[in-house]
């Protein structure tokens, strides 16, 4: 039986591997199809401490995940099909591959993903125009008009960077102010190649087989129009991957997982949580990373109690 298992290989399942692994937990870290999470999808991450010029959101992961090995941990990508928790006794994952790992204790550390529209006609035309990561796939739209929706940090983010390439950036957003923080919003605002459709929701995708434009509906009256653009990138924020632990741990109303007196203690001993899965509000690659050290501290603590 494993000592301990993190799930999740984001900020928050390197760092508690990196901890778990100094404090010779041998921790086997079960890296999802994305190893290194949502991070190694972004450019430039400016806010991380300790990189004033910046650092690429790909580097960085490595960079952990290669502290994290050096020290140890053991990763292995591989996605969990099931999980059978249970308080304070041997906890069970099943995994993709059929095989079935036992462990005392366990982190979920599954992170976030990318809230969509929920049209079918984004459905159908995604990797075909529509994308919800410009880093991945904004080179592809070189002089070419693309849409942005949202009107939060990630959506600033995205129109930003794809100025890099494209002709011309509309943001589309369903209220007449914006979420992001003042500095991304003003950078966005002032940009000569982002324009902006305030109350507007997108009601339709259109093109048959790449994208030609969108059809916005104006939410005060109700008038639609087809803005022509050959991309769509979805930026609307997040939902946390926790499908997989619903039944057995507590979530808040919106999935995320409930924390026990601000630790990262969930309702079951033995399981622990960490980052964007427990954390609807502050959902930042320090944060994340933070959260998973005091769960390896915590999953450490609970070992020792428990021997
Ligand atoms: P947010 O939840 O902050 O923003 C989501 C945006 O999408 C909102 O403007 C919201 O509209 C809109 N939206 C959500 N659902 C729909 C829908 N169904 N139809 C239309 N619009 C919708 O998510 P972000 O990912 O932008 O940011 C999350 C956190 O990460 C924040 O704390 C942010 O600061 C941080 N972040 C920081 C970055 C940086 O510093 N470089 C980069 C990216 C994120 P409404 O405003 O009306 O709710």
């Amino acid at each position: 039986m494993e000592k301990l298992v993190i799930i999740g290989s984001g900020p928050a399942g390197l760092t508690a591997a990196i901890y778990a692994a100094r404090a010779n937990l041998n921790p086997l870290l079960l890296a999802g199809n994305l190893p290194g999470g949502l991070l190694t999808q972004t450019s430039e991450v400016e806010n991380f401490p300790g990189f004033p010029e910046g650092v690429n959101g790909f580097e960085l992961m490595m960079n952990m995940q290669n502290q994290a090995e050096k020290f140890g941990a053991r990763i292995e990508i591989n996605n969990v099909e099931s999980v059978k928790f249970s308080d304070g006794a041997e906890q069970i994952i099943t995994l993709e591959d059929g095989s079935t790992v036992t462990a005392r204790a366990v982190i979920v550390a599954t992170g976030a993903t990318p809230r969509w529209l929920g049209l079918e006609s984004e459905e159908r035309l995604k990797n075909c125009g529509v994308s919800a990561c410009a880093t991945c796939d904004g080179a592809f739209f070189a002089d070419m008009d693309v849409v942005v929706a949202g009107g939060g940090d990630s959506a600033m983010e995205e129109a930003l960077f794809l100025t890099k390439f494209a002709k011309h950036v509309t943001v589309v957003h369903r209220r007449s102010e914006l979420r992001a923080s003042k500095i991304m919003a003003e950078r966005a605002l002032a940009h000569e190649k982002i324009s902006f459709e305030w109350n507007s929701q997108i009601v339709e995708v259109l093109g048959s087989s790449e994208v030609e434009g969108i059809k916005v509906k104006d939410n005060a009256s109700g008038a639609e129009k087809v803005i022509p653009c050959q991309g769509l990138f979805v930026a609307l924020g997040h939902m946390p991957q926790t499908e997989l632990f619903k039944t057995q741990l507590e979530t808040d109303d919106n999935g995320y997982i409930r924390l026990q007196n601000n630790t990262s203690h969930t309702n079951l001993a033995g399981v622990f949580a960490a980052g964007d899965c427990a954390d609807a509000r502050y959902r930042q690659a320090i944060t994340a990373a933070a959260a998973g050290c005091r769960a390896a501290i915590d999953a450490e603590r609970y070992l020792g109690e428990a021997q």
